[in-house]
């Protein structure tokens, strides 16, 4: 619409003209201004399947505007020989049809854009026609998808779970279109692994790429980069957990693997983790064997129309190779991630001179995970780096400071700023559990791309991998989070808040209300747990306690059931159109429900399995331990495996001035070693699970979080609050430490300012503890001695919600029992 120029003053008149070039730039806002709801659908006739599928997807939404009662799923979009006068196009810049317009919509190849890999997608009207374009085949996908989502429609979830993909067209009131509208995503790459942990009613793997799609989503396991929805063109990975020797060369080729206890060192073929394993990186044969590997999986997934990227990932765990020359190079390092990177930077380099279009990433994962101390010489030729939080906190945001657990990761995440590249994300958040659990961790998602964003500004995050929400397992018990960082990673403009109040009122419709306000306080009791978690495959037991309150458990009942009475009472009566909308919200508040009462029947079973211990009073001296009640040491399971096992016990009282606690383990393998006592262990925890070692995870009365001591039998001790060791007081708790062969008995005294604790616990307060001795055990199948935790209740490391409680004893002092004859 030409500007009544006349009439504006100078400043407007600047104003709208900047407003002009910023429209042919990017970003101008999507207003809806054409009505396309009538109009025919055409692809050219060297249409990907993307591309046909989202002309489909358009057809359908103009059917439901039209009154239809059921999406048509078996409509077919017209082709075009020419550009159309009228109508919609689907394609991407290589499509027939959008080719010749490509320059002047701003489609750049993936190779050719800058950065590297941008997406970009763009909604305009030429003529009378509409384009609906991407710079992938792809990218054409996603912009229906978002054409549909401006006009109401709404794709949930990626589905399978309650039997439904989550998608509702009927909250569309038109098909309008913007006049000219580009956009690039916040996110560089917004990609997700098709969990396939669950049980799924999904047909195949094109299936799932297509639903989380719909939100501009890629999935990347299990989605071939060649299938259909890729069109033949894909942002494939190469070389991703590929720097590993193979187990069916070990006969052939020993000297490729570590050599572990003066032996070469092989994961068992079948056991599924037969790529944990690191190769020898001073057997100059094993990286030509790399580098071959790399040119032939290059060339099997289609070369460079499909990989776009080449990301050289170290193993999922796994020893490293201690041959002479293995020891010798990494001392030359100043520190294993600086070894890490060099290695792994020639071999990349050596991959990318064959390939130089490909975009080379590093991973930040187990050992490399801090910036190298050899500086940014040994990232010579990373393009990004994608960084692996998973001792993130999983119940607090970043942006809340005041947690320790999260803090260690974000001043790790932040050093790597040094680095001077784009830094990605490879979250975790559904890795939390085992098994797996619902979160309601939308808010915390939305959080993370902020943060991410705000990190990389100024070229925006550059990638983001999560657990999609399809096929059962934790994404889709998640898939109210899941689908906010789909939204937020597509256009951060919007709250978890804002997503929220959709999603309940799409997918709930008339029980809409009731489940927001649950879901909010869902959201918030998560949050205000007096625990931290971290790590992967958490016991979800004693969060249950702690997250699923008395209160909000039956907050939670009652929201389902008026959210259900409110949907029935809806259904009654309703055309066709609305029963069947009504019947997918029903579906999908049952699978809400399902989700909710795992956690319930979880704290049922937490509370019967608690345990709960008298905290009496003592004096100093030890005969407190006389009286204390022993406590068993259980393994993770209960029922012990088979072999010959180690066991022992915890004891607890206290005195006017301290926490006494007494592990005694008897580890049958223990030996005697050489005490000599020393502190803080320079902030580090590095002996953790090793055997000849035990941890007390404490939580006092009315504090949130715990701390953390621990004691090698070698006499090396850590004290930290969570997991931020730079806040130990590590000389005022005492530590006593008795050792003989196939015994060790560590007693702790820890007064109550250590636990900064004002004054000393009041009857009925209850600390909560747990304990962990990490000793060996005899394997009964193989008869090795083999790392063996057994704790209180059972080893679990961080869970604090799962303690023992401790409850100070309000007899006040000692309690007269039988053979007390003082
Ligand atoms: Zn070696
Ligand atoms: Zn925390």
């Amino acid at each position: 619409m030409p500007l009544p120029t006349s009439r504006l003053s100078p400043l407007a008149f600047a104003a709208a003209l900047a407003a002009t070039v910023a429209t042919t730039a990017s970003a101008a806002p999507w207003r809806p201004e054409a009505d396309f709801s009538k109009a025919p659908v055409y692809v050219a006739t060297n249409a990907t399947v993307p591309e046909v599928e989202a002309a489909r997807l358009i057809l359908r939404a103009q059917a439901m505007v039209a009154g239809g009662e059921d999406p048509l799923t078996n409509a077919v979009p017209a082709v075009a020989t020419n550009f159309p006068s009228a109508g919609i196009v689907v394609g991407w810049q290589g499509s027939a049809l959008v080719a010749p317009l490509a320059k002047d919509l701003g489609l750049v190849d993936w190779y050719e854009a800058k950065p590297k890999l941008q997406d970009t997608v763009v909604q305009k009207v030429v003529g009378n026609t509409l384009v609906v374009a991407g710079n992938s085949p792809q990218g054409a996908y996603w912009s229906a998808g978002d054409l549909l989502y401006r006009n109401g429609a709404r794709f949930l979830h990626g589905g399978g779970a309650d039997g439904e993909d989550g998608t509702f067209l009927e909250y569309m009131t038109g098909l309008m279109a913007p006049r000219d509208w580009r956009h690039q995503p916040e996110a560089l790459i917004r990609m997700g692994f098709n969990c396939r942990c669950g049980a799924s009613k999904l047909k195949g793997a094109e299936r799932d790429a297509e639903l989380v799609a719909r939100n501009q989503f890629a999935a990347r396991n299990g989605a071939d980069a060649t299938g259909p929805l890729n069109g033949g063109r894909a942002r494939e990975w190469l070389g991703v957990e590929s720097i590993q020797p193979p187990v069916n060369e070990f006969k052939k080729h020993p000297d490729w693997f570590p050599l572990i206890d003066g032996k070469r060192w092989r994961p068992a073929p079948g056991s599924g983790w037969e790529w944990v394993v690191e190769g020898c990186w001073s057997n100059d044969e094993f990286a030509d064997w790399v580098v071959e590997n790399n040119e032939r999986r290059y060339q099997q997934r289609g070369g460079s129309n499909i990989v776009a990227v080449l990301d050289i990932t170290n193993s999922d765990g796994g020893r490293r190779c201690e041959c002479p020359d293995c020891v010798r190079l990494r001392a030359s390092y100043p520190d294993e991630s600086s070894c890490y990177f060099d290695y792994q930077t020639k071999i990349a380099n050596r991959i990318k001179a064959r390939h130089p279009e490909m975009r080379v990433e590093a991973s930040a994962y187990i050992m490399s995970r801090p910036y190298p101390k050899a500086g940014n010489k040994v990232l010579r030729g990373i393009e990004a780096v994608e960084y692996c939080p998973y001792s993130r906190c999983f119940i607090h945001p970043y942006s809340d400071r005041k947690c320790p657990t999260n803090k260690a990761d974000l001043d790790r995440m932040a050093e790597w700023k040094k680095a001077d590249l784009p830094i990605g994300d490879f979250d975790y958040m559904f890795d939390v559990f085992q098994p797996p659990m619902g979160l309601p961790v939308w808010e915390l998602a939305a959080d993370v791309v902020d943060y991410w964003m705000d990190y990389n500004r100024p070229h925006r995050m550059p990638q983001m991998f999560i657990e999609a929400a399809v096929q059962g397992g934790c994404g889709s018990r998640s898939r109210i989070a899941a689908y906010v960082f789909a939204r937020k990673l597509w256009d951060a403009s919007q709250s978890a808040d804002d997503h929220l109040r959709d999603w309940c009122r799409v997918g709930f419709g008339e029980g809409a209300e009731p489940m927001l306000e649950f879901l909010r306080a869902e959201a918030a009791a998560w949050t205000n747990q007096p625990v931290h978690i971290t790590a992967c495959f958490n016991n979800p037991l004693g969060t249950a306690k702690t997250f699923m309150t008395a209160e909000l458990a039956a907050k939670g009942s009652n929201a389902f059931d008026r959210a259900e009475a409110l949907l029935a009472a809806a259904a009654k009566g309703a055309a066709p159109r609305d029963a069947n909308r009504i019947r997918k919200q029903r579906a999908a508040l049952a699978f809400e429900r399902k989700v909710f009462e795992e956690w319930t029947s979880l704290r049922a079973k937490a509370l019967e399995a608690a345990m709960e211990v008298a905290l009496e009073l003592g004096e100093p001296d030890d005969k407190g331990f006389d009286r204390a009640e022993r406590l068993p040491l259980a393994t993770r399971r209960k029922a012990s495996p088979d072999g010959e096992l180690t066991s022992g016990t915890v004891q607890f009282y206290r005195t006017a001035d301290a926490l006494r606690v007494r592990v005694t383990s008897n580890d049958p393998f223990f030996k005697p070693q050489e005490w000599k006592e020393r502190r803080g262990d320079e902030g580090r925890f590095p002996w953790g699970f090793k055997p000849g070692s035990m941890e007390l995870f404490l939580q006092a009365p009315g504090q949130s979080g715990y701390r953390h001591f621990a004691v090698a039998a070698d006499g090396a001790a850590y004290d930290a609050i969570a997991m931020d060791a730079r806040a130990i007081d590590s000389a005022d708790w005492k530590i006593d430490s008795v050792q003989r062969d196939g015994l060790w008995q560590l007693t702790l005294t820890i007064p109550w300012r250590v636990l900064r604790m004002e004054e000393p616990p009041k009857a009925g307060e209850a600390f909560h503890a747990v304990v962990i001795d990490t000793a060996h055990r005899r394997d009964a199948k193989s008869g090795d001695v083999v790392n063996c935790e057994i704790g209180l209740p059972f080893p679990a490391a961080h869970d604090i919600g799962v303690g023992a409680a401790l409850v100070v004893d309000d007899f006040g002092g000692r309690r007269p029992d039988e053979g007390d004859t003082k």
